[in-house]
């Protein structure tokens, strides 16, 4: 069964091995690529740049440096759950103040 792709601008590889062997000769020009998995069915690579670089986590009064991997948005798990339950907070609050006045 195959999903309607996500990202179809990119390049789809039928087999693993297709695309590991794109991501072997990226490595050799020392560019960071990874294939993945995509729900389409096929592989894509995705470039890990910016990954190394510092960045500050995403949840409120926390101004930690970390370095991201994957994409992460904050410094650990604990901040990432945090920063979630705020914003379900958050979410509600609006939610409750829209009921009043509707
Ligand atoms: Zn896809
Ligand atoms: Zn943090």
């Amino acid at each position: 069964m195959t999903r309607r792709c996500p990202t179809p601008g990119k390049i789809a590889y039928e087999t693993r091995e297709q695309a590991d062997k794109v991501v072997n000769a990226s490595l050799a020009m020392s560019l960071r690529m990874r294939a993945y998995p995509c729900p389409c069915g096929a592989y894509h690579l995705t470039s890990k740049q910016g990954a190394g670089s510092p960045r500050v986590c995403g949840y409120g009064p926390c101004e930690r440096l970390f370095s991201p991997i994957d994409g992460a948005r904050y410094c650990s798990r604990a901040h990432a759950r945090k920063a979630h339950e705020k914003r379900r907070l958050a979410r509600r609050k609006e939610e409750s103040a829209w009921r009043k006045t509707g």
